[in-house]
């Protein structure tokens, strides 16, 4: 189900309607928006045989076959679980396959998700179909941000911006689907517009009990022994494992409930904060420790952050923040 969006929809659709189409665009904006979702839905409309004024039926057999990923004339190119990037043999492959005509006569389509992983290479290869471009060829880049991504390659491109979703938006979808209200307005405003993110933190009971986890500790550090202090380091280290993009993940939430304690502090309105459901730890630090002590938190976890992106030990990383949060 997409949700949100409307604006870029909406041009979509109407691109749809005029017949007005690029050979190639990019979807760029966060992680778990929904851009793959409106790419498929892009395709649909395009091929979709009982296509109304850009719209797709979604009933129809190309609108099944594309929603369920297994129309022969769309191609997805997307990250392999064991790897960290898209290489050049992924795209000759694609580019060798897509010379063919099409299997039903229309439009071919090309998806590559997650293309900001692209090598350099792999980009310079695509870059020669992206210049001379087949009119029956479609290709979609959907890329988590256009880091990574050379300057060539985007400016080839329809560019759509995807902006995170509103967090309201997120939790009607959230009600929708059975999740109770109290904790759908929580998760909508801790996921930070993704709802990858907050589907995430409904399914899987491990994140919520980690981050509850998380929120304790951060709402008594302050006041540790540096003994306590090293303990916690280590649960820390033993919760997110050694999967970074999970420290990171776990830096977020430290960031977003040290942010609301000095919100709290400079005497914000409480709709501004995020982590509502720890307003008890949320008052506590932020009368414990002083504005400048908060400010050189987020800052200190901004380094964390950043000390992860450059393959720190984590337990050191853990050590060295937690040590350096004072009142
Ligand atoms: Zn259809």
């Amino acid at each position: 189900m997409l949700v949100g969006h409307k604006r870029v929809l909406q041009y979509l659709q109407k691109a749809v309607a005029e017949g007005n189409l690029a050979p190639s665009y990019l979807f760029a904006g966060i992680k778990g928006i929904g851009k793959f979702l409106a790419a498929q839905y892009f395709v649909s409309a395009i091929m979709c045989i009982d296509n109304r004024n850009g719209l797709p039926c979604g009933q129809c057999v190309n609108c099944r076959r594309i929603a369920n990923g297994n129309h022969p004339d769309v191609r997805i190119l997307t990250l392999a679980d064991n790897k960290s990037s898209i290489g050049i043999e992924e795209i000759r492959e694609g580019i060798n396959s897509l010379q063919t005509c099409s299997y039903e006569g229309g439009y071919r389509f090309w998806l590559i998700d997650e293309a900001q992983r692209l090598t350099e290479e792999a980009q310079s290869a695509l870059l020669k179909t992206l210049e001379e471009p087949s009119e029956s060829l479609i290709i979609i880049l959907i890329a988590h941000g256009e880091v990574g991504l050379l300057p060539t390659v985007t400016s080839r491109c329809r560019k759509f911006e995807f902006n995170p979703l509103s967090s309201n938006d997120i939790s009607q979808f959230l009600i929708s689907k059975g999740v109770a209200n109290e904790k759908a307005r929580v998760v909508a405003r801790i996921s930070s517009g993704s709802l990858g993110r907050a589907w995430d933190f409904v399914n899987n009971e491990n994140l919520w009990d980690n981050r509850v986890a998380i929120m304790e500790i951060m709402g008594s550090v302050s006041e540790f022994s540096l003994w306590q202090r090293l303990e916690a380091a280590s649960t820390l280290e033993k919760l997110a494992s050694s999967d970074r993009l999970q420290n990171e993940y776990f830096l977020e939430m430290i960031s977003s409930f040290f942010r609301d304690a000095l919100c709290l502090k400079v005497g914000a309105k409480s709709d501004l904060l995020i982590n509502v459901d720890c307003m008890q730890s949320l008052q506590k630090v932020s009368q414990n420790m002083s504005e400048a002590s908060l400010e050189r938190t987020l800052e200190e976890a901004l380094k964390a952050k950043d000390q992860i992106k450059r393959n720190v030990n984590i337990k050191f990383m853990w050590q060295n923040f937690l040590i350096a949060i004072s009142n």
